[in-house]
């Protein structure tokens, strides 16, 4: 990385990014491409994802207790805040730089010149929605090789109602890879991972799944690679076939456990149990393969809640979770019909007279699982998964 001044401004070129900074209260981040990626404002933060969304995490800076805001801006505000930066970095005194951090700028300033809509466009040509990811992967290559969940029955879950669970055909598969390609452009260099999408690409059968994972790798070299499963799917693979999968690359498995305890998972209408997730998360570990659960703090309301706590804490304590281990407690939301359909979760917890979380009691569970994890020993990385903070 090397940092330069130009009296009030820093500008520092990484690798893979452009920071630029006019003065201590603003910090701008692009990508090879002259994208905007994130950027600072006093206590704004702003993340631009690739399908042009810009999301807002907010503070006020004169209220220590002021609850964070966190939304997505509409297009208009998107593109005030787009055309704001590039103006700010149309300020730079460009004469004054050396040749890297000039081509760097000039880069940036040449985006300005696409809309929103016409990124937006760029995006969708390249990828059907993608309506989740786990935290970690915002910044890899997403790379759907299949669509859909091949349950998608699970009530709390709304991801893929819109679409039947289908595998890509190969030479489709290609394209895509060529469509990504060419929307990244020099920011891939940014994404030092793939991540294999939809909801459950990786129980595809080795068979299928290898000629994705050698094509991926043909087109992204030196990248590992993770998605998502569910146990019901990962349980069918041997510890030996995912040995081989690991072979191949596949370094990190993100699991929805939800729950340790049985009876919620009945309740909400997800296939497997807390044995059958233990059985599966050993098998991951037995191949060497890097673990993410997922865990919905709230799920099943006020009923469930210590019992969900206790069962998940008793199910986590035997899954030996090491520091390469992550654990994902994501406050749960019971979903609304504009989530994307009737919510099947609504009207069972209403049939069966089970009274939701507050969302302040909501957060006070996760942090409270969070803090009982944290003391396992040895613990894994906790991290909070919120639904809505999702980008790509
Ligand atoms: S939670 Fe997972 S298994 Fe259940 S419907 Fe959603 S994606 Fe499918």
């Amino acid at each position: 990385m090397s940092v330069n001044r130009y009296g009030e401004w820093i500008i520092s070129t990484k690798a893979h990014s452009t920071a630029v900074s006019p003065d201590r209260e603003r910090v701008y981040s692009f990508d090879l491409e002259g994208r905007p990626i994130s950027w600072f404002e006093s206590d704004r933060v702003y993340k631009r994802g690739l399908d042009s969304r810009v999301h807002l995490r907010f503070r006020p800076s004169d209220s220590r207790n002021a609850t964070r805001t966190r939304r997505v801006l509409s297009d208009r505000e998107a593109t005030e805040r787009l055309d704001g930066v590039l103006a700010v970095v149309a300020e730079f005194p460009l004469a004054r730089a050396d040749p890297q951090v000039r081509r760097r700028i000039r880069k940036i300033l040449a985006w300005s010149g696409k809309t929103l809509g016409e990124e937006r466009t760029r995006f969708c040509a390249a990828y059907r929605p993608i309506p989740i990811l786990p935290p970690d992967e915002y910044f890899s290559i997403v790379l759907q090789a299949t669509f859909g969940c091949t349950w998608n029955a699970c009530t709390f879950c709304s991801f893929y109602l819109d679409r039947n669970f289908s595998l890509r055909p190969l030479d489709r598969f290609r394209e895509h890879l060529e469509q990504v390609r060419a929307l990244l452009g020099e920011a891939a260099a940014l994404r030092r991972r793939l991540f294999l999408a939809d909801g459950n690409a990786l129980m595809l059968a080795n068979d299928r799944l290898i000629p994705i994972i050698e094509a991926a790798g043909n087109v992204f070299p030196d990248r590992s690679f993770s998605g998502f499963v569910d146990v019901f799917s990962g349980r069918k693979k041997s510890v030996e076939q995912w040995r081989l999968l690991y072979e191949r690359g596949l370094r990190r498995v993100h699991v929805g456990i939800e729950t340790g305890l049985d009876d919620l998972l009945r309740f909400v209408n997800k296939p497997g149990s807390a044995k059958e997730s233990l059985d599966f998360l050993q098998t991951l570990a037995s191949a060497k393969i890097d673990r993410s659960l997922i865990l919905m703090a709230g799920l099943g309301g006020r009923r469930y809640a210590s019992a969900h706590r206790e069962a998940t804490l008793d199910l986590l304590s035997k899954m030996e979770l090491g520091p390469r281990d992550i654990v994902y407690v994501s406050p749960f939301h019971e979903p609304t019909p504009s989530d994307g359909g009737e919510s099947a979760y609504a009207h069972r917890a209403a049939a069966e007279k089970i009274e939701p979380l507050s969302s302040e009691e909501t957060r006070a569970e996760a942090a409270l699982l969070a803090r009982k994890i944290r003391a396992l020993q040895p613990h894994p990385r906790i991290a909070p998964y919120e639904l809505a903070e999702f980008f790509y």
